[in-house]
């Protein structure tokens, strides 16, 4: 019997660089997914394809860390995951196709590891809770693929529902629903993919992490969700950490200014919040590009309620709430700015928040 899955891309709302530090942040699942269909078979191996990668791939049901390299670790990564948590997993055909950009910070890499570990728990007929399906998605692109990621994109692909945002409490691992639906109130969410891509980010990401670390251990917490108050900075040695923490600080109270402003379709004050979390990652956590910073601004000078970087940061995509009838204004303008700078078009959809990982019947 054929098993079909699928898991979706995401965009973070707001809350960036805050869940390594027990922090808070508010994605949203993407209507673009990543389908698996699965054929499973008494084989001692599962054999993967993708349309996007080259295929197939051999990958033993016993595979270690190292074995399988390329987009296929992903897929093996969470064999080896699934394994290690005392899942053995059947052999059999995977084929992989999918509608999220690679690489363009939506997270098809959570994706894939998620509609991938849907449709081998599904053939197998296990039940396993969603948060321990995160842990080892996230354990397999850690581990087995080497990319060192917190856990939000996989509770965001595995948690998303249509019209909802998700809060999610990284100090105890808690996901709840947050009622997130502009266009109802005639504001379109748009997603402007700048189609930069984040080059040499993985250096800078750990180095932020070692700064929110440093900052962390000079206050005596274990970690900066123990600080709210930004006053308490001043005992952090080094200037740079302390502006760093500053970011981490204040982006988890605008989480919570979000959420709250949300609750009520506040898309103004919402949208305002948005640019200042832009604002706190150029300035203080420093992980915008000038590219991102001109489209983030264009769209609030033609009409935008707000506009922020979305994602880890360095390239990928600016999200922006606007009003509806101002949608091509603020579209005509950034492609026009980014052109006039001489960057790349950028890519800008309408979106918004749809489903999470599911049994999938469609594509
Ligand atoms: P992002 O998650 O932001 O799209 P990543 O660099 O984290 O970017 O993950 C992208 C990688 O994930 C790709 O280079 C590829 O190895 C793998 N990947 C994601 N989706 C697919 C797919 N549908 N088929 C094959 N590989 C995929
Ligand atoms: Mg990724």
């Amino acid at each position: 019997m054929t098993v079909r899955y699928s898991a979706p891309g995401r965009i973070n709302l707001i809350g960036e660089h805050t869940d390594y530090n027990a922090g808070f942040a508010l994605p949203i699942a993407l209507p673009q997914r990543t389908f698996v269909s699965f054929d499973p078979s008494p084989s001692g191996a599962l054999s993967v394809s993708s349309s996007l990668g080259d295929g197939p791939v051999e990958i033993g049901l016993d595979t270690v860390p190292g074995e399988v390299t390329g987009w296929a670790a992903y897929v093996a990564g969470v064999v080896w995951a699934l394994l290690n948590a005392g899942v053995a997993v059947p052999g059999g055909t995977m084929t992989i196709t999918s509608e999220i950009e690679i690489g363009s910070g939506l997270s098809s890499s959570a994706a894939l590891e998620c509609a991938v570990l849907g449709a081998l728990l599904t053939a197998l007929g296990v039940d396993l809770d969603r948060v321990e399906q995160a842990h080892l998605a996230q354990q397999a692109e850690n581990e087995y693929v080497g990319a060192p990621t917190g856990l939000l994109d996989q509770l965001a692909s595995l948690f998303g529902e249509p019209g909802q945002a998700m809060l999610i409490d990284f100090r105890d691992v808690t996901v709840q629903p947050v009622r997130f639906d502009p266009e109802a109130s005639g504001v379109a969410l748009l997603l402007i993919d700048s189609r930069a891509r984040h080059a040499h980010a993985g250096g800078e990401y750990a180095a932020r992490r070692a700064s929110c670390e440093r900052a962390a251990a000079d206050l005596g917490v274990a970690s900066l969700r123990e600080v709210s108050d930004a006053s308490a900075l001043g005992a952090v040695s080094d200037p740079v950490d302390a502006r760093r923490a500053r970011h981490v600080l204040t982006e988890n109270q605008r989480v919570l200014d979000c959420v709250a402003e949300m609750s009520s379709s506040d898309f103004a004050a919402v949208g305002e919040l948005w640019t200042a979390s832009h604002a706190s990652m150029r300035d203080d956590f420093e992980i915008t590009t000038p590219h991102l910073d001109l489209i983030a601004a264009t769209a609030v000078r033609a009409g935008a309620l707000g506009a922020r970087m979305t994602g880890g940061g360095f390239g990928g995509c600016v999200i922006a709430l606007v009003p509806r009838e101002r949608v091509d204004a603020v579209s005509e303008a950034v492609s026009r700015a980014t052109s006039d700078a001489g960057y790349p078009d950028p890519v800008i959809t309408r979106t918004h928040a749809g489903g999470g990982a599911g049994q999938a019947t469609s594509a």
